[in-house]
């Protein structure tokens, strides 16, 4: 690994139930689904620190629903404007999505005017393409809003970021989820990521050639141990970890928390560096907007 010889000495530090030999400086990772807005200046901070290279934010619901169109407006300049240059003063590259998200498809007639709002954004140089859309509770709403917003990353040539429903509505809504993309011939599956994937739906979406990502979230969605047992069952390819933390119960370092889980479990530098570094530069990078300062 390029640098890896001009790192600081190897630490041994207690971990489990073995010694393990840490690198700290050694780690590098991206962020590729982070709802910073959320987030005070000390996690920019301790994810710098960690070895985060870049985060990528998704559009979110807020945790209530925005009551006109000039609130996803604002909300949209704050992505692209204002939070890359809150995370440039700690020397991290933010890059973002936009759409409505499905949480808030309920009011099709809303949905329709944001959508109409988002061609001003797409050009803006942060912008990595449409996300996090999908489903929330797979209704018939949700999916008319889900449609348009495929559409207009189809016309506008746009990466697609997948929000996939919890707990008992994952398996049905990832289902309806992959046949619209399949079903759109203008979408390649190569250039769309399904995230918060588990145990029971990562097969079917690597399956019909679509990236993966696994959510680590300390109570729902995946846990890190999780994840990794993913990971040894299916292969790295096309997978990718992030910790979606946003203004709920969230770790903004579970990525290298769970990589550090991953050494002691066995997994070799090379091979939790594809995962939670190479893996999201070689999709992200589709965008030709997603530049590093240092890769
Ligand atoms: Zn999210």
């Amino acid at each position: 690994m390029q640098g890896r010889e001009n790192c600081a000495p190897v630490t041994m530090l207690s971990f489990g139930r073995g010694r393990l030999s840490i690198e700290p400086s050694a780690m590098r990772y991206i962020e590729p689904h982070g709802h910073m807005v959320s987030r005070v200046t000390d996690d920019y901070l301790d994810m710098v620190t960690a070895g985060c290279a870049a985060v990528c934010e998704p559009a979110f619901w807020a945790g209530f629903d925005r009551g006109s169109v000039d609130g996803f407006f604002d909300y949209f300049a704050q992505l692209t404007e204002h939070e890359p240059k809150r995370a440039a003063k700690f020397g991290l590259p933010h890059f973002t999505w936009l759409c409505i998200n499905p949480k808030e498809s309920e009011d099709v007639a809303l949905a329709a005017e944001v959508i109409g709002i988002i061609p001003k954004f797409l050009d803006r140089p942060t912008v990595l393409g449409i996300g996090e859309i999908g489903l929330n509770k797979n209704s018939r709403n949700e999916m008319k809003v889900l449609e348009m917003h495929v559409d207009l990353a189809a016309r506008r040539n746009q990466l697609i970021l997948v929000h996939t429903p919890h707990l008992e509505d994952k398996l049905k809504g990832t289902r309806l989820i992959l046949d619209v993309l399949k079903g759109d011939r203008r979408i390649r599956p190569e250039r769309c990521i399904i995230d918060h994937v588990e145990e029971h739906t990562v097969g079917m979406v690597l399956d019909a050639g679509f990236w993966a990502g696994m959510t680590l979230y300390p109570e729902t969605k995946c846990t890190g141990a999780r994840a990794i047992d993913i990971v040894e069952k299916y292969g790295a390819e096309r997978l990718w970890m992030n910790s979606a933390c946003d203004w709920g119960v969230s770790v903004p370092l579970a990525v290298p928390r769970t990589a550090l889980e991953m050494r002691r479990r066995g997994h070799d530098a090379e091979a939790i560096d594809r995962l939670i570094y190479q893996n999201p530069v070689q999709f992200m990078s589709q965008c030709p907007k997603f530049k590093l300062a240092q890769v």
